[in-house]
């Protein structure tokens, strides 16, 4: 951690970052107690809605840990969570249709998630080195260097404004399955909706927060430069 005054910069995103987590806590701890009339565990229901969707190569599998639940789009794996995956409840049911949407975005070769997948290698090196070389840099003061941290950290940002339209799309495809399935009543879906929305804000949390975290690094290097 370097310390100085830019730290402040960090602030707007590491508030808005601990509300929308404890938005989704909330939103997740009432409506895993709700049961959906539908009655099938979220595994059967995710499976039910892709087959309407003429989808039906999709594994699904349980993955341990809480709020785990992801789509592998390079194996066509659909993970739920313990808490999701044998649960019929109104949280688990709208977790797991969004996970379904992300599998539907493969199968249409939505834009952005190819984007997003083909970007998880670089990022996770950059996202990595970033730091490492930014610093070097501002220790010898040799500006390519800081440039070069920069640049890194650019593609960490880069990839989080990618995701915002992945996953507002994968919560819109999952609201579309839900609605023209019929298995859900009116206030079942809402609920479904309220989850997915703190869901989507930890998401615009994640971009705020890497994008002052990247104001940071360029206003430190411009600082020095003078
Ligand atoms: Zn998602």
């Amino acid at each position: 951690m370097y310390f100085d005054s830019t730290l402040i910069l960090l602030l707007p995103g590491l508030i808005l970052g601990l509300w929308a987590q404890a938005k989704v806590k909330s939103a997740y701890e009432k409506y895993s107690q709700v049961p959906t009339q539908w009655g099938v565990p979220a595994s059967a229901a995710v499976q039910e809605l892709l087959r309407q969707q003429g989808v039906d190569d999709i594994a699904i599998t349980p993955v341990g840990g809480e709020l785990t639940d992801h789509f592998d789009p390079k194996t066509d794996t659909l993970r739920l969570s313990e808490g999701v995956y044998g649960s019929s409840s109104v949280a688990a049911v709208g977790i797991a249709a969004h996970e379904a949407g992300h599998a539907l975005q493969k199968k249409e070769n939505y834009p952005f998630l190819a984007l997003r997948t083909y970007l998880v290698p670089a990022v996770n090196i950059g996202s990595n080195l970033a730091w490492p070389i930014f610093f070097l840099g501002l220790l010898f003061s040799w500006e390519p260097l800081m440039t070069a941290g920069i640049a890194c950290f650019a593609l960490a940002v880069l990839f989080s404004l990618i995701t915002l339209p992945v996953e507002f799309d994968a919560s819109r495809r999952a609201m579309a399955m839900l609605s023209s399935s019929g298995y859900l009543t009116q206030e079942e879906e809402n609920g479904v909706r309220s989850v997915l929305t703190a869901a989507a804000m930890t998401y615009v949390a994640s971009f705020i927060s890497v994008l002052m975290q990247l104001i940071r690094l360029i206003s430190i290097s411009n600082r020095r430069r003078r």
